[in-house]
Parts: structure tokens; sequence; C-alpha cells
């Protein structure tokens, strides 16, 4: 994460520069997860510098966990360019089969993270699951998860998946696509009709 947020900005100058001039207007969205994390700080200072708007998923049991995770945390609070939304507070402590076959507790999980994040908007992501509930549409990626997802919908949650991943290496860190494959894997996808919105692009980087 900590090398993904550095080459961050290159993607950022890349994509705004291909797109400045496209005819169809295509709106991009950055969004990271599993945060706070190391390499949230370079993430918030890049933010801070370029001035662009990101999202970004919080998992609440790093914050309790850990008073640096805590001062990142708060890094991202004080950003005015930075919205926090729901990432649950286990993220399923990387079980997510069990996790999703309990639905109440998945729910409650989602819940408790929002109150103790005190997150403002009814926005979450689910841990390990490309799902969506947005705009009367939704998409599943598996079908574990889909009766959490639907429950949450009830609730009043925008759930949100993803269009593209940004992966990277689990050694190291370093990420698998360039920044110019990535820049060019969302020009193609703005006006494929492909995304879950058209004209919309939600880029994950994992
Ligand atoms: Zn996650």
């Amino acid at each position: 994460m900590k090398k993904i947020a550095l080459v961050l900005i290159t993607l950022i100058i890349s994509v705004i520069f291909n797109h400045a001039y496209s005819q169809n207007k295509c709106n991009i969205y950055l969004t990271f997860d599993d945060g706070p994390l190391n390499g949230s700080e370079n993430i918030n200072d890049i933010i801070l510098k370029e001035k662009i708007k990101i999202s970004v998923f919080m998992v609440g049991e790093h914050i309790i966990k850990n008073k640096q995770m805590d001062t990142y945390a708060k890094y991202y609070d004080q950003n005015p360019y930075i919205d926090e939304y729901n990432h649950s507070f286990t993220h399923a402590n990387d079980h997510y089969e069990e996790f999703y076959n309990n639905v109440k507790k998945s729910v409650n999980d989602i819940l408790y993270n929002q109150t103790l994040l005190k997150l403002p908007y009814k926005i979450v992501r689910l841990p390990g699951r490309n799902m969506w509930r947005l705009d009367g549409k939704s998409k599943n990626d598996v079908a574990n998860g889909i009766q959490t997802a639907d429950q949450l919908a009830k609730l009043g949650y925008k759930v949100f998946g993803w269009d593209l991943e940004w992966q990277h290496h689990a050694n190291d860190g370093t990420p698998i696509q360039s920044v110019s494959e990535m820049s060019k894997s969302i020009g193609t996808l703005c006006h494929s009709g492909n995304t879950f919105t058209k004209n919309n692009v939600v880029v994950l980087d994992s």
C-alpha cells in the first residue's frame, strides 16, 4: 500500500490528462479499502497536496488495536478531500464464508463499525465481496453475502462494489498493473457501458 500510494500521484495526473479532452464526461472514483493501514499516512499526504477527492472504506478494528492507526484515522478525519465510509469492524477476520453465513452477525458487525467510527453516511463496501445495492440496481460477485447486502439495503445503506481493481503483489506491496496500464483500462471502461453506473468508473486500490 505504501508503494502504491507513491505512484498514485502519477495515476491521478495521467487520468486527468487523458480525460480532460475526451468528448464524453467520465467520472472516476478513487477508493481505498481496509484502512487505516501502514501507508495511509502517504495517501493522506498526497491527497492533501493534489486536492483530489477520494473515498476510503474503514475497518474499525485497525483503529482500536493500534495507536498509530488511530493517528492515521485522525489524519483522514481532518482531511477535507477524504470521505470515510464503512468496511465493517472486523473485516470478517478474513473468513468470509463463515461471516456471511451468519447474516445477523455480519450486519451487526457493520452497524457497530458505523457507530464506533461515527460515520456520517450509510455507505458500505462489504469485506471480501464485490456487491452493489445502488439506485434500485443490484449486482453480486458470488452467492455468499447476498442476504447481508440485501439486509443492509433494507436498512438504508448504499452498498458499493468496484469496477476496476488495482492489485498489488502480496510479498512486497508493489503494484501489479503499471500506471499506464491502469490509465488505459480506466479510459476503456469509461465508455464501454460495462461499469455498474454508465460513464462512472469506481477504482479500488486494494
Ligand atoms: Zn477489504
